[in-house]
């Protein structure tokens, strides 16, 4: 185990190709590939110099040390969102203190995988699904690393790295999982699953395809932080509007999880195979999201909360 304090983590990412304060452009940064585990995937194998380490943050701790190591040549940064032995709520998880942790790791792009229910006949349990948009019903969660003191608006009209997610979708496909190119994710609250009149509310009228309990805000902080965000949803089940498959079955959710996360362990490997190892500057932006986001005029930002900031807005602060 390796204890971390906050500074020694920034130098390090700044070693490993995080830019430093006032770099406009960036080329062949190294690339470290964040790979954070929804339900059912809570290590990966075969990584080379496996090592579990505690990363501290101004945003407290994450949701569990992160797993880090190489994996065919890749610079890898593992942590399971909802930690080991699954222990944080969708509600609870540490969404700041993980994008903060990996920003401080150095991590450049994220392939997110989390379990979801479907509103698509098509879109079946054991289907992978690459989410593109999402609808957020959050309401208990803290959505932004910036607030009063350092305001700061950031576009997600494209919520994900379309980029990293054709590079996920064309590994995904060697494993011979049915892969969904495209999907809206409602992103709800939970821990319930929904009631029959929501879920015939997001199937019908919002246009949703999965709904899931954590991608939101973790794709919102992703952009924030300036990391490409590509998630994967692992279709579980049919939620609760489906006639033929009624309320959502817990052991049937578990069953079909576990085979899902064999299938996103066989996605990892051969997403690094097919990875250089080298970031180019993102053709979607998500690398310059902070570029003009910040409103706050310097004289009057809050010199705490800049500070805390330190990581995910150190290129720009
Ligand atoms: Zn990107």
């Amino acid at each position: 185990m390796t204890v971390r304090c906050v500074q020694n983590c920034v130098t390090l990412a700044r070693r490993a190709g995080t830019p430093h304060k006032g770099a406009k452009q960036r080329k062949g940064l190294m690339m470290r590939l964040g790979v954070i585990g929804g339900s059912g995937v809570y290590d990966i194998d075969g990584l080379e110099g496996a090592e579990w380490q505690t990363i501290e943050t101004p945003w407290g701790a994450p949701s569990d040390q992160i797993l880090t190591g190489t994996l065919n040549g890749i610079d890898m940064a593992f942590l399971p969102r909802h930690g080991r032995g699954h222990v944080h709520s969708p509600s609870d998880v540490p969404y700041r203190a993980n994008i903060d942790a990996f920003k401080r790791l150095g991590v450049t792009d994220i392939l997110a995988v989390s379990a979801c229910g479907s509103f698509r006949e098509d879109m079946a349990p054991g289907d992978f699904v690459m989410v593109d948009q999402f609808i957020d019903r959050t309401r208990h969660r803290a959505s932004s690393f910036f607030s009063s003191g350092c305001v700061a608006h950031v576009s997600v009209a494209h919520p994900t790295c379309g980029s990293l997610s054709e590079k996920v979708a064309k590994a995904a496909a060697t494993t011979g999982v049915k892969l969904h190119p495209s999907g809206t994710y409602l992103a709800m609250e939970g821990p319930q699953f929904s009631t029959l009149a929501e879920s015939r509310m997001y199937r019908d009228h919002w246009g949703a395809d999965v709904i899931g309990m954590t991608n939101m805000p973790e794709a919102k902080l992703a952009r924030e932080a300036e990391i490409c965000y590509a998630p994967i949803a692992m279709v579980t089940d049919y939620d609760c509007w489906h006639p033929d498959h009624g309320a959502v079955e817990v052991s049937d959710v578990i069953r079909v999880m576990k085979a899902n996360a064999a299938n996103a362990r066989a996605t990892i490997h051969a997403l690094t195979q097919d990875l250089s190892g080298t970031h180019a500057p993102c053709p979607h932006g998500c690398d310059t999201a902070l570029e003009y986001a910040i409103m706050t005029a310097p004289e009057k930002r809050d010199p705490g909360l800049v500070a805390k900031l330190d990581a995910v807005a150190g290129r720009v602060l």
